[in-house]
């Protein structure tokens, strides 16, 4: 019989989303006629724009016709949209097209990224953190067993906490390679320009790769805030780049990305030999993937015209809009909040002694508001709790108004 990976034995169970599904349906079985808003939700809401529409149901009649049909195409994506990224996102960063690799999104990019790496590698992750960078080198067996205080005994942890205003301090112990990301899921934090130097800074003069996720980069709205980690001197020496058109286009069911590898990001191969990621990541793919549907390249493509961009930049104002509201009205309610402003996540600071699954409960069975607790992303994540603007206008303005006669 064959055996397993048995580092998969380490991993958690989904435990964060299952409680919350367990909850909310023991809530709704007992309510059946309460109107329950979802305001933990990390989907969109809001359909494609029409320039997205318009390419897409192009693309498709191209595919049924003998002159224009495709078939496979190139495993790192087509040239049309490599070349439309590299001159909407990265003029004058001196990033080009063959640094962008198309994908089917920032999920699969940012869990298999790790493979092209040493297993011995040693890895820093954010507390709290979006689950994928811990998830994925589990498997890999770079995180050992889950210790008692919820934290993998094998990656480094850097706690964001209120403490620290939400930015991660350099670590202790020298890791290989960091994860960041910013805009910040869960907390909805960005990062200054001095502060996201510091960290190229680091990992030059460490030697360790850092792997920036800017999935929520089309919120940022503060002058000033670094749009991609390129902006920063030297961070293409050190710095991969990961990019989703989901929250940004309303992609998560049509599924497009892309990461950008430069030149120079490299790292130690055999005998001290120094080797290019970016050949191979673009080996990597060519032997695991086949590359992003056509028609989902062209739809990207829109995006980054002009009507793509005036459409999609409306949808996201008006989720950054609902995340100021629910900023606002917890505010009132005398909770400190932090994000909403450049990331569509809210993270509300609650009052000392108060767990985040009693707030969880308490927000259900007072006002049927539903969010996420905080403890889901880290321990670091205890005593907070996450909401989301991605839910329907009218139904987060309700949710505003129910937030008013909510007390603990
Ligand atoms: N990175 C972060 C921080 C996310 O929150 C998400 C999705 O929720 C992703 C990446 C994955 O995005 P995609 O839909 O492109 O796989």
């Amino acid at each position: 019989m064959a055996s397993i990976n048995i580092n998969y034995l380490n991993l958690p169970g989904d435990y964060l989303f299952l409680e919350i599904s367990r909850r909310l349906q023991a809530y709704a079985a007992k309510n059946p006629k309460r109107n329950i808003i979802r305001l933990g939700i990390g989907d969109v809401t809001q359909p494609l724009v029409p320039a997205v529409m318009s390419a897409l149901s192009a693309a498709v009649l191209e595919q049924g016709n003998n002159e224009t049909f495709r078939g496979y195409g190139p495993e790192q994506g087509y040239a049309f949209l490599r070349e439309a990224i590299a001159s909407a996102c990265y003029a004058g960063l001196g990033i080009s097209a063959g640094d962008v690799f198309i994908s089917d999104g920032s999920k699969c990019d940012i869990g298999n990224f790790q493979e092209i790496l040493s297993p011995k590698s040693r890895v820093a992750i954010t507390d709290p953190v979006y689950p994928v960078y811990a998830d994925s080198n589990v498997m890999a067996g770079r995180a050992g067993r889950m210790a008692a205080n919820g934290r993998f005994k094998g990656l480094i942890y850097l706690p964001c906490t209120v403490d620290n205003d939400f930015v991660p301090q350099l670590p202790e112990e020298r890791p290989d390679i960091i994860y960041l990301c910013y805009p910040n899921n869960p907390t909805g934090t960005v990062l200054s320009r001095e502060q996201l130097s510091q960290w190229v800074n680091y990992a030059r003069e460490h030697e360790a790769i850092i792997l920036f996720d800017a999935a929520y980069e089309s919120f940022i709205r503060t002058p000033g805030i670094p749009h991609s980690i390129y902006e920063i001197d030297g961070a293409d020496e050190v710095a991969v780049e990961f990019r989703s058109y989901s929250k940004s286009a309303g992609f998560t069911g049509l599924r497009c990305g892309f990461v950008v590898v430069p030149p120079k990001v490299r790292a130690r191969g055999l005998r001290g030999k120094i080797v290019s990621l970016r050949e191979l990541w673009s080996r990597r793919q060519s032997t695991k993937y086949n590359g992003c549907p056509y028609i989902v390249q062209r739809a990207a493509q829109a995006v980054h015209g002009v009507e793509g961009q005036r459409q999609t930049s409306a949808v996201i104002a008006s989720y950054l809009h609902n995340a100021g509201c629910i900023r606002r009205a917890f505010e009132s309610l005398g909770l400190p909040a932090v994000g909403g402003i450049d990331a569509p996540y809210v993270w509300v600071r609650l009052p000392e002694g108060t767990n985040s699954w009693q707030f969880f409960d308490a927000l259900l069975e007072r006002v049927h508001i539903v969010g996420t607790p905080g403890v889901g992303f880290g321990p670091c994540g205890e005593g907070y709790f996450r909401l989301t603007g991605f839910g329907n206008a009218q139904e987060t303005q309700e949710a505003v108004e129910r937030l008013e006669l909510f007390s603990l």
